[in-house]
């Protein structure tokens, strides 16, 4: 081969790969909101919402249980969330996602909804705070039981939950929907409450739960249900239901059974990126993972 074709060779290869490059990196999107005017219909709204779900958070040197999977630190907390906003993502709310599922309304493509599930203290020390800083709202899933009727000061090394005051404070950022009233514990044999208790009692304490949060959407603990539980949850006038199942909520989706990205210690800048849709999963991972989710069982 002469010198002349293999530079020829090598040019048209350095091309194809910055062509490949251009048309897989999720990077070359811009974000809505900024120039939509070039951009078409299908890149400016959503196809699929990612929605994450938090528990408890602790600074990195409170933290003494660093293998509990529900324990993410503050700074991970505020980097994600900085990533959120430089990335143009806007938090969305219960209701305009329902919407979105129903197919009654169309959002921007980089949406977001961030939840919290049983209502820590720690969400209003810490997230709040985060939240607020960067303009977003979020949800948070109260087990009603737990809610503390007086304030007290924060202290990293016990498990606390808001107070009634705090969540009258934090109206602002958080919106609050459903998650048992005292239901939210696992029997020995590590099956939740909700799918081992009598209808009867279930659905009391689903009844309560919504009564004293007046928001009729839910999560399931432990993202444990049965079709008996969506029933109930049908009888009361909820309108949606979350489970723990990893994945992206479309439009169309079954309203009872809604997945959420879980954010854990163990979820790098580049796997929450994947969360939330700015990168892509490796194809192999990602078949892997859909074989898995077809043979899992449902509860
Ligand atoms: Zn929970």
């Amino acid at each position: 081969m002469s010198k002349k074709s293999l530079l020829l060779l090598i040019l048209t290869l350095i091309f194809t790969a910055l062509i490949v490059r251009s048309i897989y990196s999720p990077n070359m999107v811009k974000p809505a909101g900024i120039d939509n005017s070039s951009i078409s219909d299908s890149t400016r709204f959503a196809k699929k919402i990612p929605v994450l779900v938090y528990h408890h958070l602790l600074k990195d040197e409170e933290n003494t249980m660093k293998n509990n999977a529900s324990i993410i630190s503050v700074e991970n907390f505020q980097e994600q969330m900085e990533l959120l906003y430089n990335e143009g993502y806007s938090s969305i709310t219960l209701e305009e996602l329902e919407g979105f599922i129903l197919g009654e309304r169309e959002l921007p493509s980089r949406s977001v909804l961030i939840t919290f599930d049983d209502g820590y203290k720690s969400n209003y020390e810490y997230a709040y705070p985060i939240l607020k800083e960067y303009g977003f709202i979020s949800t948070i899933f109260m087990i009603t039981d737990r809610i503390s009727d007086t304030t007290v000061s924060f202290d990293p090394t016990q498990i606390q939950y808001l107070s009634w005051e705090e969540m009258e404070l934090s109206q602002d950022v958080f919106k609050f929907a459903c998650h048992t009233h005292k239901l939210h514990y696992l029997t020995d044999d590590n099956k939740s409450y909700v799918v081992t208790k009598p209808r009867a009692e279930v659905k009391e304490d689903l009844r309560k739960n919504l009564e004293l949060v007046h928001n009729p959407y839910f999560a399931y603990p432990y993202g444990h249900y049965t079709d008996e539980t969506i029933q109930i949850l049908h009888d009361l006038e909820y309108k949606m239901a979350f489970t723990v199942k990893e994945g992206f909520v479309k439009t169309g989706d079954p309203i009872f059974e809604l997945n959420r990205q879980g954010v854990f210690p163990s979820t790098t800048i580049a796997k929450f990126k994947i969360k939330v849709g700015l990168s892509r999963e490796p194809l192999l991972k990602k078949l892997i993972k859909s074989f898995l989710n077809l043979i899992r069982p449902k509860h």
